[in-house]
């Protein structure tokens, strides 16, 4: 690891400060970026820690349900809120990797990364979620724009996700049998129930991926 200096924020002015103008980062659960520093594949001059904002909680608003950025795997697949509003959504983050990293990965460190292998790009882009950031609103497909790069300015950091409530959804991937990575994920939601679509065989899955770019996309 090389040195950096060390700022534990609890204002998002003074994170997004932290951040602007200098080559900072944000830590949120770490899963990613402390391996990332391990292996001096990033040598930034400073870590901005966002575990002192209060970007965590899950909560209703209005049909949609609302994730802070901190909040964890673990909670949002424990959280009788998600389980009654999007039970999909619970499921997804409960099958993220292991205990270890569902417990400190967070919501809006996986979407930041946008690796083509996570789980929440797919379930933010075919739910049509909202992406609320310190600067501005994104939908999804504004957000992601390809390999592990989105729309993210370097001092922009992602407040919160607005999931609109479908009538029904479902997410189902292979897993990596080592990290539980999507090796194919897939996500379905129903809008309305009248004419609902039959769910793809898997196999049928598999065709339609083939020859896509390995990043979130609505087939
Ligand atoms: C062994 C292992 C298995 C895993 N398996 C899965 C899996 O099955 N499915 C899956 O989806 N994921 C999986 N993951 C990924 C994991 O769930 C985390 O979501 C991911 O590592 C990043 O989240 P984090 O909170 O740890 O972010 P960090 O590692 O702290 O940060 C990741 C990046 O996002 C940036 N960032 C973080 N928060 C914000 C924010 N609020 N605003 C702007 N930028 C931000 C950071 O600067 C950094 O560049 C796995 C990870 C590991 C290590």
């Amino acid at each position: 690891m090389y040195d950096f200096e060390y700022h534990k924020p609890t204002a998002l002015a003074d994170a997004t400060k932290a951040l602007g103008g200098t080559d900072a980062k944000a830590l949120a659960g770490g899963m990613t970026f402390i391996p990332v520093l391990k292996q001096r594949l990033a040598q930034p001059s400073a870590v901005v820690d966002l575990s002192g904002l209060g970007l965590t909680g899950i909560s209703l608003e209005g049909n949609s349900l609302v994730i802070k950025a901190m909040t964890t795997h673990r909670e949002v697949a424990t959280s009788p809120v998600v389980a009654k509003a999007i039970p999909a959504l619970a499921h997804l983050a409960g099958h993220i990797g292991d205990r270890q990293v569902r417990y400190r990965g967070t919501i809006g460190g996986s979407l930041a990364n946008n690796d083509p292998s996570a789980c929440y790009p797919s379930a933010v882009l075919a739910l049509g979620a909202t992406i609320k950031t310190t600067k501005r609103s994104l939908k999804a497909d504004e957000f992601f724009q390809g390999m592990f790069t989105t729309a993210l300015e370097p001092d922009e950091l992602i407040t919160e996700i607005s999931f609109p409530i479908p009538a029904k959804a479902a997410y189902e991937k292979f897993p990596n049998p080592a990290s539980r990575y999507a090796t194919v994920g897939g996500r379905r939601r129903h809008v309305q129930t009248l004419h609902p679509p039959r769910h793809p065989q898997r196999h049928q899955l598999i065709a339609r991926l083939a020859g896509q770019p390995p990043q979130p996309l609505i087939l």
